[in-house]
């Protein structure tokens, strides 16, 4: 009786320990995040722990201990994989199996699980019970995916920023270049990268420093930041590369790792701008000497003209020509200066080409005749109109001219041949010079430009005569080319619009309809003495009645006086200025109508705008032309 009661005794304390044991195994399976299962093989009933609940949402409720509950709620894709190996593992074994899958949600979305469990046998083998816990990867996944997508992302930014990256362990035992930097050193992506093909691959004139920078960066910490060109040995082509890079301490050592750019781009934008530079300084040179060049005889001029008696003339032509050398010269300045800043203006009507022509020969006939050259000229018989600046056109032929004569030997023939086709006229002058090297061909048209730059200076000009011909052919809607062989000669054709030709006859005599009378009263307001003295004795020579002041007020004074039917009034002056003389003259009913002629040393559109509101009728820029000057007086 007694032993029966111990018995009892004894059972109840191991069945309350045996009690405890599965409480504190519930509790520990419930604290886990796991979802822990507990699967009798013999009557296919799973038991779940907490954990199934609040990773998956189901309730007490919803789960059904049947294995078949379970396994219903694999993803269909992936089901059939699952609960093959799952049986494998219980008929064959190894005990322990694992696995990952999709499981259904109780809101029916899918979670990423890592499954595992331990088959668990009898004294025959037989597998009776599984035991094991699944874990909820969702999150992780999508941690992971997010990495990958962001390792994609910034892989493509990297490859497309076109910037290489290259690893090296110190002392340089393995370098590591990725695809970039080994097509910044024209190398194949298979290659095997050491310190001596780096070096090999190294323009020489670059290898000295950029491996000085390397010891220093190594030795002294310093940052790494190099340029140097990289050459392909097989074609010898030439990359400029960007270096940057640094020492690092990692665990067990020292790394020098850094990235490579191609800035070839950038070194050709930087030398082009150099090569600009240069010239230009080279052209402030050229400048200097040729503006210098008349000055010398024109002095002499002067002495000669002091010391003599009469019979001057040859001295007086030399000087001409030499003035209005210099005066072309700074004309080409100043319309360089206009083009660079957009201000030329074209002065348009319609243009007979035989009469731009005419002016074109006459401002190159000294040139031509000094050089010995025969001149053909070839144009049809019927006039032919262009729309365009009378004087910029003869300017562009003139310069196409002189140019034929300037690089052409002595005795030369030079033909300005005129053809017209289809709406267009072409006009070629064609020389039988030294002609222009293929290469340059391209480059006649640009800015100080000059092929051969030792050519004697009396010979050359400043380079910019045809880059000005070109702009001023292209503001008139037309075209330039050049065509040469070196030694034979150069044609330069310059291709324009036509204008229907009835209408342009018509417009032609409208326009000649002028005015004449033949002696008129001029006024000539100017602060410098010997300019309007200059202009006054012109003027006179023309048969007129010429007036001078020096002064604005003084200039009304004599306005008043003296009716001038035109004046040629400057614009800065004493007391009052250009300006408010012209006002003056509009407001006052007497000289309400007198012809107003501005002039100034000023030529912007600008200026003309303002002498134009001031009631100017016309604005010319100093030195006037004497030409235009004997025109006005003839026409107004
Ligand atoms: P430049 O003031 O030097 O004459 P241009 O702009 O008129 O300047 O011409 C540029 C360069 O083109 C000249 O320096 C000359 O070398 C070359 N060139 C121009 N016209 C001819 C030509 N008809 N024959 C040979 N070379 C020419």
């Amino acid at each position: 009786m007694k032993k029966k009661e111990e018995e009892r005794s004894l059972e109840r304390v191991s069945r309350a320990a045996l009690e405890e044991q599965e409480l504190r195994y519930h509790l520990v399976a419930d604290a886990a995040n796991d979802a822990i299962w507990d699967w009798d093989l013999v009557t296919n009933e799973i038991m779940w722990n907490e954990g199934l609940r609040t990773r998956f949402g189901y309730t007490s409720e919803e789960i059904i201990s049947d294995a078949s509950w379970w396994m219903e709620r694999i993803h269909p894709e992936d089901s059939e994989r699952v609960l093959e190996e799952v049986h494998e593992c219980i008929e064959a074994g190894p005990d322990l199996w694992s696995g990952e899958y999709r499981f259904r949600r109780s809101d029916r979305s899918y979670a990423a699980v890592y499954d595992r469990g331990r088959v668990v046998r009898d004294a025959t083998g037989k597998g009776v019970r599984m035991v094991g816990s699944m874990l909820d990867l969702t999150e992780k996944r999508m941690a992971e995916q997010e990495l990958q997508l962001t390792r994609e992302r910034l892989d493509f930014v990297l490859r497309s920023s076109g910037i290489g990256f290259w690893y090296c362990d110190l002392p340089f035992t393995t370098l590591e270049w990725d695809a970039q930097t080994k097509v910044h050193f024209h190398l194949p992506l298979n290659a095997e990268v050491t310190m001596d093909l780096f070096v090999s691959r190294l323009h020489p004139d670059d290898r000295e420093a950029t491996l000085e920078a390397v010891s220093k960066s190594v030795e002294e910490g310093v940052p790494y930041d190099v340029s140097y060109r990289t050459i392909n040995p097989l074609d010898g082509s030439v990359k400029w590369i960007r270096a940057i890079g640094r020492k690092y301490e990692v665990p067990g050592g020292e790394r020098f790792d850094g990235m490579t750019i191609d800035i070839s781009e950038q070194k050709r934008a930087e030398e082009a701008l150099k090569e600009i530079d240069r010239r230009k300084t080279e052209f402030l040179a050229t400048l200097a000497h040729e503006l210098r060049n008349p000055l010398a005889p024109l002095k002499t001029g002067v002495e000669l003209i002091r010391r003599s008696s009469g019979g001057m003339e040859r001295t007086v032509e030399m000087m001409e020509r030499q003035l209005n050398h210099m005066v072309r010269l700074i004309d080409d300045l100043l319309d360089v200066s206009r083009i660079s800043s957009g201000k030329i203006t074209l002065r348009t009507e319609k243009v007979e080409l035989r009469s731009v022509i005419d002016t074109a020969i006459d401002t190159s006939r000294s040139l031509l005749e000094g050089q010995k050259h025969t001149l053909t000229v070839s144009i049809p018989d019927t006039p032919i109109y262009v729309e365009g600046d009378q004087t910029r056109l003869s300017q562009i032929l003139g310069n196409l001219l002189n140019n034929a004569a300037k690089y052409t030997p002595e005795g030369g023939s030079v033909t300005l041949k005129v053809e017209v086709d289809k709406g267009n006229v072409a006009i070629s002058v064609i020389d039988s010079g030294i002609g222009i090297p293929r290469e340059l061909q391209d480059h006649v048209f640009d800015m100080f430009t000059q092929v051969d730059k030792t050519l004697e200076r009396a010979k050359g000009g400043l380079g910019i005569g045809l880059a000005l011909v070109k702009r001023l052919v292209e503001l008139h809607g037309g075209d330039i080319s050049v065509q040469s062989e070196p030694g034979k000669g150069s044609t330069f054709k310059v291709v324009l619009p036509v204008v229907h030709q009835a209408a342009a006859v018509e417009e032609h005599n409208e326009n000649t309809d002028v005015l004449s009378s033949p002696r008129k009263r001029v006024l000539i307001v100017d602060d410098n003495q010997d300019g309007a003295e200059a202009l006054s004795m012109f003027v006179t020579l023309l048969g007129h009645d010429v007036r001078i002041s020096h002064d604005g007020r003084d200039a009304l004074d004599a306005a008043r006086e003296f009716s001038p039917e035109l004046v040629f009034l400057d614009i800065g002056l004493p007391g009052l200025d250009g300006f408010q003389v012209a006002r003056a003259f509009r407001d006052d009913p007497k000289l309400q109508a007198t012809y107003l002629v501005a002039v100034t040393g000023w030529g912007s559109a600008d200026d003309k705008r303002k002498t134009r509101e001031a009631g100017f009728d016309v604005h010319l820029t100093k030195p006037v032309d004497t030409e235009i000057v004997e025109q006005l007086l003839s026409e107004k």
